[in-house]
């Protein structure tokens, strides 16, 4: 280990520890989750890069999103998600998850993911290559070491506009908001602004107050 290693390590010992363990869940949402298996067995190996499947999303600091996401998927992943301990960061691979690739106007897929969970980084492709996987972790470890892996982040603070997102392809979610809801404005295009917005208090704390 050189010294700027050894310094990063003694300076910030827990960001350094969640960029070097990588514990990642996955949903085998398209095609291209036929680049996991080997990724992450003995032929490429994904634990040198110190990146481990994990069972559940409650161990897990890495969510990778393998291709399309049908409404019905769009569900299980933003539960998957929020049961995610903080720092958590999400991949996505391929064009599906960019701007829906070959599935764009299929009725039943959404198009852009970002639009309903934060994303930290894509993997272009369709499907990556393992060694794209790679370099994405390598990406990831950099944008951990800037703090710019934030996405848990604007995912809390401008939680209103991306459940409002959510609820637009979903419906009412029977689950309570995870975090304020916020004052959303309306692009104009059928869909929220996730940047503009002010909290407000959840129905979560309401209850908290009143108790
Ligand atoms: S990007 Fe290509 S490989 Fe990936 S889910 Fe879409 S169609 Fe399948």
């Amino acid at each position: 280990m050189d010294r700027n290693q050894l310094m990063k390590w003694i300076k910030t010992p827990t960001k350094m520890a969640h960029k070097y363990s990588l514990n990642a869940v996955y949903f085998c949402t398209g095609c291209g989750i036929i680049e996991v298996p080997p990724t992450i067995t003995t032929r490429w190996d994904a634990e040198r890069f110190g990146v481990v499947a994990t069972a559940t999303p409650r161990h897990a600091n890495l969510f990778l999103i393998t291709g399309y996401v049908s409404v019905k998927t769009l569900r299980a992943i933003i539960r998957t998600y929020e049961q995610m301990p903080e720092p958590k960061y999400t991949v996505g691979f391929g064009s599906c998850t960019i701007n829906g690739g070959m599935y764009w106007d299929s009725y039943n897929t959404i198009n852009q993911l970002d639009k309903y969970i934060p994303v930290d980084g894509y993997i272009a492709g369709c499907m990556p290559r393992p060694e794209a996987i790679f370099i994405a972790v390598t990406h990831l470890w950099t944008l951990i070491d800037k703090d710019m892996a934030d996405g848990y982040k604007r995912y809390r603070k401008n939680y209103g506009a991306y459940r409002a997102n959510q609820e637009m392809v979903l419906g009412e979610l029977e689950w309570p908001p995870l975090f304020p809801t916020e004052i959303h404005t309306n692009t104009g295009e059928g869909e929220t602004d996730a940047t503009a917005a002010t909290p407000t208090m959840t129905e979560r704390e309401k209850d908290d107050e009143l108790a």
